[in-house]
């Protein structure tokens, strides 16, 4: 048999165990970089920076984005509407 609470709590006991339940905002701090709001101890999402380093090389991903959709426009000619 699994234990079971000797005596039914009342309300006001109730409430106040759940008033200090509540939601907290998360940490954030500027990057040293270029100023956009990122997590403490992860890698900048907009520069790919941190401590001083650069750890992801953003401007490389950005050129090989952009040829992606050039390649799919050029293939995407076989949509015609039926009447
Ligand atoms: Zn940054």
């Amino acid at each position: 048999m699994p234990q079971e609470p000797k005596k039914r709590h009342s309300r006001q006991r109730q409430g106040k165990r759940r008033a200090a339940i509540k939601l907290t905002a998360s940490k954030y701090i500027f990057c040293p970089n270029c100023g956009n709001p990122v997590f403490p101890h992860v890698v900048c999402k907009n520069c790919g920076f941190y401590k001083g380093k650069e750890i992801i090389n953003k401007t490389k991903k950005l050129s090989e984005a952009t040829r992606q959709p050039a390649r799919q426009e050029s293939a995407s000619g076989g949509k015609e509407e039926k009447k």
